[in-house]
């Protein structure tokens, strides 16, 4: 899909969401360069290597900044986005691998909807984030990256973050490692 002129028609996420079409090609476009060099040859080099379901796989391993776990519930965890669309988005995962919320259980469901608020929570204070798009994207159509397995996305906005350089040019810059936002988030979910 090609867009053009994004900057002029939907100058911001908020907008992006009225018009789902432009929303997902501009969430999860293919070809989106990313201006930090060794998020993006890891991007390149293990894009294709993951098997079976990332998020199943990521709870077998120890939490870490490997697998990305920020904090395990009873029902459900925090894992931050490898690829992220700001700084400090996160999904809110079940462990069940199920692809549709009603099919998890009342607790899972209740679960998750406070773990999002403790995500928001957080974020709130270690980035003094204001604005937050959450959502999830459940099948196919609706643009889901892993459709087998639900998960809810916690993105952090700031005002002027949609710039010239993503909505004109697909490039985004992300202002801090991975590993340093995962140590920083890991330690506030910690903290309570
Ligand atoms: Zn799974």
């Amino acid at each position: 899909m090609e867009i053009v002129n994004e900057e002029i028609l939907l100058p911001n996420l908020n907008q992006f969401c009225l018009h789902p079409v432009y929303f997902s090609a501009t969430i999860y476009p293919i070809s989106m360069n990313h201006l930090w060099s060794p998020w993006r040859m890891e991007y390149i080099e293990n894009h294709n290597k993951t098997a079976g379901c990332i998020f199943c796989e990521a709870q077998k391993r120890a939490d870490s900044a490997e697998n990305l776990i920020a904090l395990r519930g009873e029902h459900a965890f925090v894992i931050l986005n490898r690829y992220p669309y700001t700084s400090g988005h996160v999904m809110v995962v079940p462990f069940e691998h199920r692809p549709n919320l009603e099919e998890l259980d009342s607790a899972t469901r209740a679960e998750m909807m406070e773990l999002t608020a403790r995500c928001t929570k957080i974020l709130r204070e270690i980035y003094r984030t204001e604005s937050f798009n959450i959502g999830a994207n459940i099948g196919e159509a609706a643009g889901a990256g892993v459709k087998e397995h639900v998960h809810i996305h916690v993105v952090p906005r700031w005002v002027g973050d949609t710039n010239f350089m993503s909505t004109l040019g697909s490039t985004r810059v992300l202002p801090e490692r991975l590993e340093d936002t995962y140590q920083r988030i890991r330690a506030a979910l910690e903290a309570g």
